[in-house]
């Protein structure tokens, strides 16, 4: 028989009151993922428009291959930490495959993307540093730069002016100064400046690190953010995860070699967790390929994201994830329930995820969308968006 322990019980009960009565309680859904981006929920066949899933490789036949064999040749689990007994060989093989493909010194291949966002910043700053954060950046960003300790400032939304001020003021009491940003941001799909953003930093001897968990596969012939840009705006520490374009599970960083060496030492989220599964590591390592390779188109995401906005008369999108702001909670859950009545999938976005007054429909873009879903899905839509102008 379980235990009950009324007081745990009844303070659960009153924190869950207070978010359904903010329209902010969450509920987990089971959602089974086909090929093609659709999607069974609660027995409805529906096409997904809020995946990551950008170009449909987590279904892809050569991926999920490699991690089958990967799974029969070295075991379902890794067993140990990297350090211990956890390092096989297809992890050493990604690491070089991801520096090669992103152009750096080296990598270090961690359990997930937010897991590497709590390595990466408290590896390289403490309580005598300093951290200047994009107000939108995306939220492991920010645990990581709680768990450091050192004193953090936000800027505006992609305000270098802002920034530069702050840098100004503070960074010079500072040891150290990290700049954290999303290349892509992930719930409004515009970019970090980063040129000079890049060239900002240099100036204030300030470390960038960018999130491009939305960038690689998608953006700069799939190499991610910095190579949307010419030159390329590569920055000193750029991050992302193998479980959105990449379609399986992991994060990573991308720096220099020494860089790379002190994190394997002092990244406790490397140090003290279990090394990736091999099945994920194979499927990276797969879809890395198909992508340097040529064989995935990595620009029909923003082509489709493209056709949906034209038809809409939205701004034309520089990434696949065009944001729908709906401005309150119910406004956005009631658009995400009228578009699965008509056979499509998006999850309304709701605070904290995104500031208050802001919930919105994220759609997203895939590869394996068919254009024909694309255009029913703006025809819906399309009500919706004239009544938003007539209030505005
Ligand atoms: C999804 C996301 C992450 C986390 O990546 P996971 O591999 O899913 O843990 C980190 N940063 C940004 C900007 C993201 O959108």
């Amino acid at each position: 028989m379980s235990q009950s322990t009324p007081s745990l019980d009844a303070f659960a009960r009153s924190k869950l009151n207070a978010l359904e009565a903010r329209n902010r309680r969450r509920r987990l859904a089971q959602s089974d993922n086909r090929p093609a981006m659709q999607v069974e929920r609660d027995g409805q066949q529906l096409t997904n428009f809020c995946s990551n899933d950008y170009l449909g490789l987590s279904h892809h036949p050569e991926v999920i291959e490699a991690a089958q064999r990967a799974a029969q040749q070295y075991g379902a689990g890794a067993g140990a930490s990297r350090l211990v007994t956890g390092g096989y060989g297809l992890l050493f093989e990604l690491e070089r495959r991801l520096a090669a493909f992103k152009g750096t010194e080296d990598s270090i291949v961690f359990g997930s993307g937010y897991l590497a966002n709590l390595a990466i910043t408290p590896a390289l700053a403490g309580p005598d540093d300093l951290i200047l954060i994009d107000e939108l950046a995306h939220a492991c960003l920010y645990a990581g730069a709680q768990l450091s300790g050192a004193l953090t400032h936000r800027f505006a939304h992609n305000d270098l002016a802002m920034l530069r001020e702050l840098l100004d003021t503070h960074r010079s009491a500072a040891r150290n100064t990290l700049i954290l940003t999303d290349g892509v941001f992930s719930m409004d799909g515009d970019l970090a400046p980063l040129p000079d953003m890049v060239a900002l930093a240099q100036e204030y001897d300030a470390w960038l690190l960018v999130d491009d968990a939305h960038g690689l596969g998608v953006i700069g012939d799939g190499r991610g953010t910095a190579h949307h840009f010419n030159p390329p705006a590569t920055a000193p520490l750029q991050m992302g995860t193998l479980s959105k374009a990449i379609g399986g599970y992991g994060g990573y960083l991308c720096a220099s070699h020494q860089v790379c060496e002190l994190l394997r030492s002092r990244a406790r989220p490397l140090v003290f967790t279990t090394a990736l599964p091999p099945a994920s590591t194979a499927a990276a390592l797969k879809a890395l390929e198909l992508i340097e390779t040529g064989e995935i188109d990595t620009a029909r995401p923003v082509e489709l994201a493209k056709r949906f906005c034209a038809a809409l008369d939205l701004p034309a999108p520089e990434t696949p994830i065009v944001p729908v702001v709906l401005g309150s909670e119910r406004n956005a859950l009631d658009a995400s329930q009228l578009l699965q009545a008509n056979g499509f999938l998006v999850t309304a976005i709701r605070p904290p995820t995104v500031p208050v007054g802001t919930s919105r429909l994220r759609i997203t873009f895939s590869a394996t969308h068919r254009e024909s879903d694309i255009d029913r899905l703006g025809q819906i839509l399309l009500p919706l968006l004239e009544r938003r102008e007539a209030a505005e």
